[in-house]
């Protein structure tokens, strides 16, 4: 049997640790670690060449108490229960540490995206949709995108929940094309909070963010627009890597050229502006700031003692194992979390649904500041916290969300 602690292990040893901070009871744990609802469901898939495939489908609710389940779908193959379960748990702190009227939700389909056709990808989304007919709707549960799904992914979604409602309903997803009522700045969103953190972490140990190194794991729909924005403000996205490999120009990446280049390839690698390197290494570099944002369970305990960054700031969901995270603590290294890194994603989502509700929509200006004001007050609020309490920022984050879960626990009292 493996000892290697589950994404889940880890997530629940974030709110043992907030409990200790904070000071509440063992029930009162055993509350917020016990997801609501879950609910798997068999998908199964007509293939393009006339067999059937059945894949395994998931969507955990972990908490209701501040609003409805919020929280991405993920189409991969290593989907399973435990990883489901502890990103549904990250994404109720996260929405009560941007202070949105949210619970927490995952979901996902234990596929590679990558083996399957559009069409065959089509009919997996509307089935998926089909079988959670009866736990999702807008003031229930409102999905949005997240690794290997799009906004493609989301007009099905919109699609075949409406149909089935009988009208267009746009609030049940976010992320949508804009053209079906999604936000301006939604699909950069993400991206946009990684590097406004990016931005305040360097700030906060007195490095400007003109000429400061990065590296970015990861170039999809997190990375890529987060080496954009951290290019286009000056810093020198020095490494990139996806799933297939890793390039390096110690003068800086063109990552606007990279992007073509991607667009053309479909991989970083080849790319004529760098040189290849050992993706390994990417997250080891000597540069200022290092982006996991790809997978989880990258920074772990074989590699966080090399890590040479100053900062690490988690674009991705998990990817400091809690064994890593301790070693980056005591090796001092700045570690913003997950639930504050990438929390623009959810922000926007936020923005995105009150239009979809008002059906009056923002421009792309308004959304970008109030994303920006927002973040950068919660980052104001748990570097206070932090420094109050003497902890440290995933800490603070943590805790601050739990007791906003736990206040509306107890405000709205125990149903018999
Ligand atoms: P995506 O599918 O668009 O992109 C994933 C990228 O990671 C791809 O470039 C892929 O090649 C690369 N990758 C996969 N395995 C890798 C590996 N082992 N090493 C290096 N690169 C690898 O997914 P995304 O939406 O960008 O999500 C990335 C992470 O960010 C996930 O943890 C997701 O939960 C998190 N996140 C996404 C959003 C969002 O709005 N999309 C919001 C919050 C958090």
């Amino acid at each position: 049997m493996s000892t290697t602690p589950t994404p889940y292990d880890d997530a629940k040893a974030q709110l043992k640790r907030a409990q200790e901070i904070l000071g509440f009871s063992d029930d009162d744990y055993a509350l917020l670690a016990t997801p609501r609802r879950e609910v798997t469901v068999a998908v199964p898939v007509q293939r393009d060449d006339g067999t059937m495939t059945v894949l395994q489908g998931y969507r955990i609710q972990h908490n209701w108490s501040r609003g409805p389940g919020k929280g991405g779908v993920r189409y991969a193959e290593n989907v399973d229960m435990e990883e489901v379960r502890a990103l549904a748990m990250l994404m109720t702190w996260k929405a009560a540490l941007l202070n949105l009227p949210y619970g927490g939700a995952k979901g996902g389909i234990a596929f590679n995206p990558a083996e399957y056709s559009q069409a065959e990808i089509e009919r997996i989304t509307r089935r998926y949709v089909h079988e959670l007919l009866p736990v999702i709707g807008p003031e229930v549960d409102i999905p949005a995108p997240d690794m290997g799904t799009d906004a493609q992914t989301m007009a099905w979604f919109m699609d075949t929940y409406s149909q089935a409602v009988g009208y267009t309903e746009p609030g049940i997803v976010t992320g949508k094309p804009v053209s079906l009522g999604g936000s301006l700045g939604r699909a950069e969103a993400t991206s946009l909070g990684v590097y406004i953190t990016t931005r305040a972490a360097l700030e906060h140990l007195g490095i400007h963010e003109e000429g400061a190194t990065v590296a970015v794991q990861g170039f999809g729909k997190v990375g890529r627009g987060a080496a954009r924005f951290m290019d286009d403000a000056g810093m020198k996205v020095v490494a990139v890597s996806d799933v297939f490999g890793a390039v390096y120009n110690a003068d800086g990446i063109d990552t606007k050229a990279l992007a073509g280049h991607v667009d053309e390839t479909g991989k970083v690698v080849d790319f004529a502006g760098a040189q290849a390197m050992d993706p390994a290494e990417l997250l080891l570099l000597d540069v200022d700031a290092v982006v996991p944002a790809a997978v989880e369970a990258v920074l772990t305990e074989k590699n966080a003692s090399d890590v040479k960054a100053r900062v690490v700031v988690e674009g991705a969901n998990g990817p400091t194992t809690g064994a890593g995270d301790a070693i980056l603590n005591e090796k001092g290294v700045l570690v913003v979390p997950d639930i504050l890194a990438n929390s623009g994603g959810v922000l926007v989502s936020y923005y995105e649904w009150v239009q979809s509700r008002d059906n009056f929509f923002w421009d792309l200006e308004r959304v970008q500041e109030s994303q920006e004001s927002a973040m950068l007050a919660v980052w104001g609020d748990v570097v206070k916290f932090a420094d109050e309490h003497g902890v440290n920022l995933r800490e603070a984050a943590v805790s601050m969300a739990v007791e906003r879960v736990l206040d509306a626990h107890k405000m709205r009292g125990l149903f018999p």
